[in-house]
């Protein structure tokens, strides 16, 4: 038996007709930027996470940058994130000419540890009245804003996060690219900190046709500076007030996502079923205790972007499952604060030790909608078959 880790051939057979007429439409248009797709896909994504700004943009990456910007971050400043991430976080705040400044993960969620941050602002960070503004004493940098990602697709503990920030007026940019359709406490992700940050690479929950982003705001204002960031400050054409970027969303990707996310409920529905089947399958193998399942943390609607699990010998695992046929990824193997690119920010592996322990531990299994059951139980009979052996060799 053949399990991809994701198998995008499988979903575009369930929607082929749809995407193709509506490519086609696109086509016959010969209208290519910031026409009706992308109006309509940003009214449509407003009204489904309840928010009044809604902007499409070039990637992911490109929804941070442009938050960011928006929220004055430049040279001097320091933004507050994880190293448990997938590296765009952190390399937005960089090309600002800002510091990343890391704090550790909560093992449970592998999401920003809320009172890590607390600690962090009023230990490590001072008020200086000078500057009006708080500042990491260690770096001088100011802080400007924090940023938590939900990794996987579970939201981080934002009431705490939130507390923590808002004592010192800090905004809070979320990382919801891994996120779109995930609730916390009725909420959606994205929707919760000042300004939030979506992702429509294809391997997403909902994924283009190439590479998309969006963002997201419960601040009209905030989400206007972005709609203007993304397109050179240009206002009215060819009149700039401030210097943006070329970030458009496509017309051909907009109108692919609206298709898709007509399916997005559906898919997310799957993927939670297959993570309680997962769930079930492994309880009954007797492999908890050796390995961790995803712990589903109260108040939050996980919608399972990924199926990660905690496992000793990881690395062998992988080996053994690729031989198995099936596909599996790390997600991620180097902590941002042990690149090498960020060596010149001091740190060492010890200084977060939470994420360098998840990133030695994690494993993701195939979690797509279409994935079957049979699948599902081979991939954890492999799983089985792995740690048996395992055992007896080492007795
Ligand atoms: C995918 C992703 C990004 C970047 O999105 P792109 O569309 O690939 O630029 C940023 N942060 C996280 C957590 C992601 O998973």
């Amino acid at each position: 038996m053949e399990v991809p880790l994701l198998d995008l051939k499988a979903q575009y057979a369930t929607i082929r007709e749809e995407v193709r007429a509506a490519v086609d439409e696109v086509f016959d248009s010969q209208r290519f930027i910031l026409g009706p797709h992308v109006a309509a896909l940003e009214a449509e994504t407003a009204r489904m996470c309840g928010v009044p700004a809604s902007v499409g943009v070039a990637s992911g990456t490109d929804a941070l940058l442009l938050s960011l910007k928006a929220l004055g971050v430049g040279p001097g400043d320091g933004v507050v994130t994880v190293p448990y991430t997938f590296f765009a976080t952190a390399g937005t705040i960089v090309n600002l000419g800002a510091r990343p400044l890391f704090v550790d993960i909560e093992p449970a969620g592998f999401n920003m540890d809320p009172a890590r941050l607390s600690g962090f602002l009023d230990r490590d960070c001072s008020w200086n009245s000078a500057l009006r503004a708080l500042v990491h004493t260690a770096t001088g940098s100011r802080i400007r804003a924090v940023v938590p990602v939900h990794l996987y697709g579970q939201c981080a503990s934002m009431d705490a996060i939130l507390d923590a920030a808002q004592r010192y007026q800090l905004p809070v940019v979320e990382d919801a690219c891994q996120a779109l359709g995930a609730t916390y406490r009725e909420q959606f992700a994205g929707t919760i900190g000042d300004v939030g940050c979506f992702s429509f690479f294809p391997s997403k929950n909902l994924g283009g046709a190439g590479d998309g982003g969006l963002v997201l705001s419960r601040n009209k204002e905030l989400g206007e500076k972005i709609r203007l960031l993304r397109n050179h400050g240009a206002q009215p054409k060819y009149y700039h007030s401030m210097v943006g970027f070329n970030s458009r969303l496509d017309e051909i990707q907009a109108a692919v996502l609206r298709v898709k996310l007509r399916h997005l409920d559906a898919w997310i529905e799957a993927r939670r079923q297959n993570a309680s089947g997962y769930d079930a399958a492994f309880r009954a193998s007797g492999l908890i205790g050796r390995i961790q399942i995803p712990l589903a943390l109260p108040d939050r609607r996980h919608i399972f972007h990924q199926y990660v699990i905690r496992c000793p010998q990881r690395n062998e695992l992988r080996v053994s499952l690729q031989k198995c046929g099936i596909g599996t990824e790390i997600y991620y193997p180097v902590p941002l604060h042990e690149q090498e690119c960020f060596r010149c920010l001091g740190h060492v592996p010890e200084d977060f030790p939470a994420s360098s322990e998840a990133a030695r531990q994690t494993l993701a299994l195939p979690i797509y909608a279409e994935l079957t059951g049979a699948q599902r139980d081979y991939v954890v009979g492999c799983i089985a078959a792995f740690y048996g052996s395992y055992t007896q060799r080492h007795k």
